[in-house]
């Protein structure tokens, strides 16, 4: 890895670890991360002329591949009548009309850049039309980085939240309340003697950034009940599972409708796309038709629409979602199998083209206690010698991992070849 070491150097003299994102600079498995230049499909190809198998897929967007020959096409008809006005145009209704097909929650919505800014602005709208100042987010669940979502409680349903991030005020962590994920006792606890002051609650409705944990279903509900009892709106962060998990996103798996939704990541193909809707009657809060303010200089950014399009067509269209669905099994199914071999504790998880590994001794990972119990230590063997087989994992446990329509059968059996490998190699090492 020659050209990415000399890269990593000289990135690190303008960027902060030397990189724009922090999990990019590998700090939790240690190495120098390859400096990538091209994808083609289910792979990509680094400076020194590597290629791997790619299961981050730019961290979720890439759902068709890289470089998929209708997107590349529709973004480069795009850009040919300009890259931005700042004005109404109508790829923002394509797209939004398309999203509204199979996310009919979603009433009314609003483009924006990045999920960061979705779930930001649907909270600052929750505040705005419940009139009320505090939220609740759940244990090891991340929403983005917007300051009053960058917190995790103490131990404890009532204990005051705790910034998780210098810069974060306490007077503003204050009013988000964490509580475990999967949990419903606890939340129930909290409504009894203070569902009244609740904006909203946010959650991942299938958790993907503690490593990917599935909630159960009563949780979910329970947060619904709760919800329509207090006056409190339910947000789905869905900026992962969107159109990732199912077409109609976890919403629609396990059927149950929030009030507000934030998207991301899919929505955009790979160009900065994030949105937020719901109910007509809270969108409506929104300005210029409501009180609630919230802009953009580049939402709805017409490349960034036919990129999103493009990309959102070809899934709804052709039944590539089956297939996808089938290889995500396949490679998790395989993976156990491995683990089971070598006798290493192991658990996974697949839904839709997202899934997720612990090394375990837990069958099922539910909430972030269970995965900080995970061993770290094996997970950083197994990545280092997955990277060096060509196999491109998220270099952190408490990632999801992605596949993508583009994977062949053939690729997930070359990536469970090499897992075999990586897992015997394991059970020397321990
Ligand atoms: C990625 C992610 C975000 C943040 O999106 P950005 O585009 O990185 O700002 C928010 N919520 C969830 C669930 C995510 O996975």
């Amino acid at each position: 890895m020659q050209r990415s070491e000399q890269l990593f150097e000289q990135a690190q003299k303008f960027f902060p670890g030397g990189v724009n994102s922090p999990v990019r600079a590998f700090g939790r498995v240690g190495g120098v991360p390859p400096y990538i230049v091209k994808g083609k499909g289910a792979h990509i190809f680094d400076a020194d002329g590597r290629r791997y198998v790619d299961y981050i897929g730019s961290w979720g967007p890439m759902i068709l591949g890289h470089a998929h020959p209708e997107v590349i096409e529709a973004v480069k008809a795009a850009a040919e009548n300009s890259l931005s006005f700042g004005a109404p145009t109508e790829a923002e209704t394509a797209l939004a009309e398309l999203i509204q097909s199979q996310v009919p929650s979603m009433e009314m919505m609003r483009f924006v850049s990045s999920g960061t800014e979705a779930t930001m602005s649907a909270i600052r709208l929750a505040r705005g039309f419940t009139g009320r100042d505090r939220i609740i987010k759940f244990e090891g669940c991340y929403h983005g980085h917007a300051d009053s979502l960058l917190v995790k409680a103490g131990s404890g349903a009532l204990t005051l939240g705790e910034p998780d991030s210098a810069g974060v005020p306490a007077e503003l962590a204050k009013l988000t309340v964490t509580l475990p994920y999967n949990d419903p006792q606890a939340i129930r606890d909290l409504f009894q003697s203070e569902g009244d002051t609740i904006a909203a609650i946010i959650v991942e409705p299938i958790a993907g950034n503690m490593g990917m944990v599935h909630p159960t279903l009563e949780f979910l509900e329970t947060l619904r009940n709760l919800c329509d009892a207090s006056g409190a709106l339910l947000i789905f962060d869905e900026v992962m599972t969107g159109f990732r998990v199912h077409l109609g996103g976890a919403q629609a798996l396990f059927n149950i409708r929030p009030d507000l939704t934030t998207l991301g990541k899919v929505i955009g193909g790979g160009l900065p796309v994030g949105a937020f809707g719901g109910r007509s009657d809270v969108m409506r809060y929104l300005a210029p038709i409501g009180p609630v303010y919230q802009a953009g200089t580049l939402s709805g950014n017409p490349i960034a629409m036919a990129s999103g399009f493009a990309t959102l067509k070809h899934l709804t269209e052709t039944n590539c979602f089956e297939t996808l669905q089938a290889n995500t099994q396949r490679l998790t199914s395989g993976l156990a199998a491995s683990a089971a071999s070598h006798h290493i504790p192991f658990s996974s998880c697949a839904t839709g083209g997202m899934f997720g590994f612990f090394f375990s001794t837990e069958s099922v990972v539910s909430n972030l206690d269970a995965v900080m119990a995970c061993d770290m230590s094996r997970f950083n063997l197994f990545f280092h010698a997955m990277l060096d087989a060509g196999i491109y994992l998220a270099p952190s446990p408490f990632e999801s991992g992605f596949v993508s329509a583009a994977h062949t059968q053939a690729d997930i059996d070359f990536t469970l070849n090499c897992a075999d490998l990586a897992m015997a190699q394991l059970t020397e090492a321990t």
